[in-house]
């Protein structure tokens, strides 16, 4: 049997995801959105069903960033086409 290991892998740096902010009209809060993988290939608008009950349209470009370890976020998805 082959053993399931990854040369290197344990030295490079981890991948936390990336972070897409939007405000929350409904309760005046800036809340995160998690995505597992880069949103960039596709910046076209998103709905966000948002913890207030709401769904809210967002627009992706500007926002997003990498994830900090301990960052906490709101809502998350591995891909942003989840949303479209
Ligand atoms: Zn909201």
């Amino acid at each position: 049997m082959p053993q399931p290991r990854r040369a290197g892998k344990r030295n490079e740096p981890q991948d936390f995801g990336w972070v897409i902010s939007f405000g929350c009209k409904t309760t005046g809060t800036l809340r995160r959105l998690k995505v597992d993988t880069d949103p960039s290939s596709d910046t076209s608008p998103i709905e966000v069903p948002c913890p207030c009950g709401e769904t809210h349209r967002v627009t992706v470009s500007p926002y997003r960033r990498r994830r900090a370890a301990d960052e906490p976020f709101d809502l998350e998805v591995k891909s942003l086409d989840e949303l479209r």
